[in-house]
């Protein structure tokens, strides 16, 4: 059946769908937007950054924001392991603040937040907008005349299937990566191999203060884990391992390989013995990819749909909004323009630079992460500031972290030169001199790192000895085709 045609097609409501259709509303465009789930769903992703409250300044939605009840994220804590000392920063700290720009004054904070809500909230704004919305629309495929993308085949939530035209489809599908997967342009990052389990317990301990909406990182071998304190007493916790895929994890199910990480570090142990789980442990593999192509003949990629890279920085949602609010204006130009898809490079030559950018540094922080040295002369070097962040290069970098890529590209060099001589040390000393490997550091550990393999007894007090577990199969890492899909 034909529905009505639109000037663009937006597949997925997710934060990048909601924002781009807003903007597009704006500029008076007919928008349509198709999100498969019926909201709120669940969707990964919490811990949000304050770098985004520009982009919801101009969506106008800072201020509603401030009451949608979730916690508010005044800064982060991140330990590297070995010598797990604490090094947190907040926001709005003067020092730190005065850097790297005054716009954020305002509100120098972020959210932890459940993105079921938050999703749900932005979706309704852009339908406030005047965003045309369909819930439990799956978009089947798109219609091709040669390159040129000229529409939709999708179907409702009454099971109907309708052909809608349109000048250019938007693909925000997320993980789901609707066009790029189709044409088979969607490639695996070929260092960053990295796979999560994640899960939500209640009664994890917490700091007290405006401390106790931080953002936790755990930074271990090869990977490292977050705590992000969520509204009514939930705490997200998950672990992300890079190539995970020739070890244990293959034999366990998310539940076991969570609480395994859990059980092995001490400072992690001591936060959960009153802790119960609350939601099922879920597991996604080849987190880090990107699209060979952001734009087409009719077509352009926003969000998770165009690359994701890893959560660590927390920028995945940041992005999201970014290269929305870059899509519109890049799809405004190109419907101006007699649909004239020249006028799309820009956005693509923008999304390439932000690709290359976060994936560069996060291999070599992967790479970094194999070498005990390294970590260990990276924690020295930086012990002495680690607590105070008021050196020029850190708090520099931390302005990175928070989401700033765009202005720090020449502190990204610099970071890179800086941790390319920390991997070559790292690898002589492995290599050449024979020093240890991580796992020799008992000190660290509650129990012996040997210990991993062995089944996982429930912690002490038997809270998890009934978890509700997933049953996601280990996918076969060569096929993200398979595994990219989150089962949200
Ligand atoms: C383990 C992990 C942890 C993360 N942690 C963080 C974090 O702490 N902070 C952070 O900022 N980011 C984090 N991220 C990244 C974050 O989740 C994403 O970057 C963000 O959700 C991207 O938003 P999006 O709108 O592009 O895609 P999504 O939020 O995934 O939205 C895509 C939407 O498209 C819909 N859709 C898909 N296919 C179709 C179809 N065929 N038809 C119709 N609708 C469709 C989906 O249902 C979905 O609602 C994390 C990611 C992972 C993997």
């Amino acid at each position: 059946m034909n529905h009505s045609d639109y000037d663009v097609v937006v597949i997925g409501g997710g934060p990048a769908g909601s924002t781009l259709s807003t903007f597009l509303v704006r500029k008076g465009y007919q928008v349509l937007v198709l999100e498969r789930e019926k909201f709120p769903r669940f969707h990964v992703g919490e811990s949000l950054l304050p770098a985004t409250q520009l982009i919801w300044e101009k969506l106008g939605i800072a201020e509603p924001l401030q009451h949608l009840g979730q916690t508010f994220k005044y800064g982060t804590e991140i330990r590297i392991g070995l010598n797990p000392q604490q090094s947190e920063y907040e926001y709005s700290r003067q020092e730190f603040y005065k850097f790297p720009t005054q716009r954020l004054q305002q509100r120098p904070y972020a959210y932890q937040v459940e993105r079921s809500e938050f999703d749900l909230f932005l979706l309704n704004h852009a339908r406030q907008e005047g965003v045309t919305v369909f819930e439990e629309a799956v978009v089947k495929e798109i219609l091709w005349e040669g390159d040129e993308a000229t529409g939709i085949h999708w179907k409702s939530k009454d099971n109907i299937e309708y052909i809608t035209k349109a000048k250019c489809i938007a693909d925000c599908s997320g993980r789901h990566a609707f066009i790029s997967r189709s044409r088979k342009f969607l490639i695996p990052n070929k260092t960053i191999k990295t796979s999560a389990v994640f899960g939500h317990f209640k009664h994890v301990t917490r700091a007290s203060g405006i401390q106790q909406g931080y953002f936790n990182g755990y930074v271990i071998e090869n990977g490292w884990i977050w705590f992000i304190p969520l509204a009514s007493d939930i705490m997200s916790i998950g672990v992300v391992m890079n190539e995970p895929g020739t070890s244990w994890w293959k034999q366990k199910s998310p539940e076991e390989i969570l609480l395994t990480y859990i059980k092995q570090y001490k400072f992690i142990q001591e936060r959960f013995e009153q802790a119960k789980q609350f939601s099922k442990v879920r597991m996604l593999h080849n987190l880090s990819y990107a699209s060979k192509h952001s734009v087409g003949n009719g077509w352009i990629l926003v969000g998770d749909a165009n690359f994701f890279v890893d959560p660590l920085f927390s920028s995945g949602v940041h992005l999201a909004f970014r290269s929305a609010e870059k899509a519109a204006d890049a799809i405004d130009g190109f419907l101006k323009n007699d649909q004239d898809r020249k006028v799309f490079q820009h956005y693509q030559k923008w999304s390439q630079k932000e690709h290359f950018h976060v994936s560069t540094t996060m291999s070599l922080m992967y790479k970094m992460l194999k070498y005990r040295v390294s970590m260990e002369i990276l924690v020295k070097l930086t012990g002495k500031y680690s607590n105070h962040w008021n050196n020029l290069l850190l708090r520099r970098l931390v302005a990175w972290g928070s989401g700033y890529y765009e202005e720090f590209h020449l502190v990204l060099y610099c970071s890179w030169v800086f941790c390319i001589l920390l991997i070559g040390i790292g690898r002589v000393c492995e290599k050449l001199l024979g020093m240890s490997a991580w796992n020799t550091h008992s000190e660290f550990y509650s129990e012996s790192p040997q210990a991993i393999a062995k089944t996982v007894e429930s912690l002490g007090n038997g809270n998890f000895s009934n978890p509700v577990a997933s049953t996601t199969p280990f996918n076969d890492l060569n096929h993200p085709e398979q595994s990219v899909v989150s089962d949200d």
